[in-house]
């Protein structure tokens, strides 16, 4: 007799089969530390971004972890738990370095489809490679390249799954060195061992959100149907999350944001020329980090000045579809030397013609050396504040225009 159930599970499974593999470093920035020297292995360390007690850890390594330091402990508080921690200054520039040869040791199994940060990426299986073996298979041949290839003590914790989402939330099942498949089959009886915070996008607000409408199991939250999440998201996002506990791989959807833009009135000492155009430069960086945190593309620029006395002038540029602040940069040169004379009193830079990372096609213009530049810099951004890493032009305005950026999605924040 057809045993229709498990025809059906088939069935399903082929519609849904291991999509996607997310990688994550453990304890990176430690563990470079640990890789490069070899007395600081199987000892407790903790990375800072400088030497005083009056700051936090921004990476414990395993041995530190035990202990219960963690990403944003503080010092005097890590030394507390642990008093024989040791404490290293982080070197950006190292891990930057280290981050593009690991990138190039998974590249040698698989093509990496999306730099999440300074230690995450996703890489998208194709055709044969969605099935288990072959995809367990290739998981284990990345962690063995990035050994060979980046270092010989790197560990990373890897997950598999239908989606990208869920690939991250496995890949958090196990660490350090860890290898987590979710089969379709295994949604989603495989996540009630989890906690909502557990999950990508369930921050504290989130999760008091979810406890006010009585959520507070993971089992509860996989039986909600579409328009209850829907409700508690207030919006699309809820939705997706729908799809995503089910092993749907949805395309983002294009948002209706059309332009990224921000402007900033002068303080009197920067009502120059000088002045003006390195706050512009500024805007521009904060424009670009916001629009590759959306993981959208610009196809114009548009620069507008205000003056103490005359009026506005504004101007406006296309440019080749792209996400880098170099490219940008060279169009607000352009644009500026088209600025009529006049004291600035006020400057704004908008993006538009956004494109969603998906629909953007590969440029023959564009320089793949710029995109992964950025990543780069978005990355050390992310992890240590968001103004640590600029564009030598904005150098003596940096605090002129203070950079707000939530990167909330990105795991192991402070
Ligand atoms: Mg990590």
């Amino acid at each position: 007799m057809l045993d229709f159930h498990k025809m059906n599970q088939q069935l399903e499974d082929k519609d849904k089969p291991l999509r996607w593999l997310f990688l994550d470093l453990n304890s990176y920035f430690a563990s470079i530390e640990q890789e490069l020297r070899p007395e600081l292995r199987g000892k407790p360390v903790a990375v800072v971004p400088v030497m005083t007690d009056a700051t936090c850890c921004i990476a414990a390594s395993y041995e530190a972890k035990a202990f219960g330091v963690k990403t944003g402990t503080m010092v005097s508080e890590a030394r507390k738990l642990c008093p024989e921690i040791r404490l290293i200054e982080a070197r950006h520039k190292l891990y930057v370095e280290y981050h593009h040869a690991i990138v190039q040791a998974v590249e040698s199994c698989l093509p990496v489809a999306v730099v999440m940060s300074i230690d995450e990426m996703a890489c998208r299986f194709m055709g044969g490679e969605q099935a288990v073996e072959k995809a367990t298979a290739i998981a284990k041949n990345i962690k063995r390249a990035i050994r060979e290839k980046a270092g010989r003590t790197l560990c990373c914790s890897i997950g598999l799954a239908p989606n990208r989402f869920l690939a991250k939330v496995a890949s958090d099942m196990q660490k350090p060195d860890g290898l987590v498949v979710i089969r379709p089959a295994d949604l989603p009886q495989i996540l009630y061992s989890l906690k909502l915070n557990d999950l990508p996008g369930i921050g504290g607000r989130m999760h008091q959100r979810l406890q006010l409408y009585g959520i507070r199991t993971m089992e509860q939250l996989c039986a909600l149907p579409k328009p209850h999440l829907k409700k508690i998201w207030s919006g699309i996002v809820g939705e997706r999350f729908w799809h995503w506990l089910r092993g749907d791989d949805i395309v983002e959807p294009a948002t209706q944001r059309g332009t990224v833009g921000h402007s900033h009135v002068l303080p009197p000492d920067l009502r120059t020329e000088e002045g003006a155009y390195a706050v512009a430069q500024k805007l521009v960086q904060k424009a670009a980090m916001r629009l590759r945190k959306m993981s959208y593309y610009a196809g114009g620029l548009q620069l507008s000045l205000r003056f103490v006395r005359d009026r506005g002038w504004s101007a406006q540029t296309s440019m080749v579809e792209c996400q880098d602040t170099l490219t940008m940069l060279e169009a607000l040169q352009m644009l500026w030397q088209q600025h009529p004379a006049g004291k600035p009193l006020a400057v704004s830079t908008t993006l538009f013609d956004l494109v969603p990372s998906h629909l953007h096609n590969l440029s023959l213009f564009e320089d793949p050396k710029r995109t992964k530049l950025m990543q780069a810099m978005d990355a050390i951004n992310a992890k240590f504040g968001t103004d640590k890493v600029y564009f030598g032009g904005i150098h003596e305005v940096k605090h002129a225009a203070p950079t707000r950026i939530a990167f909330t999605s990105i795991p192991d924040l402070f």
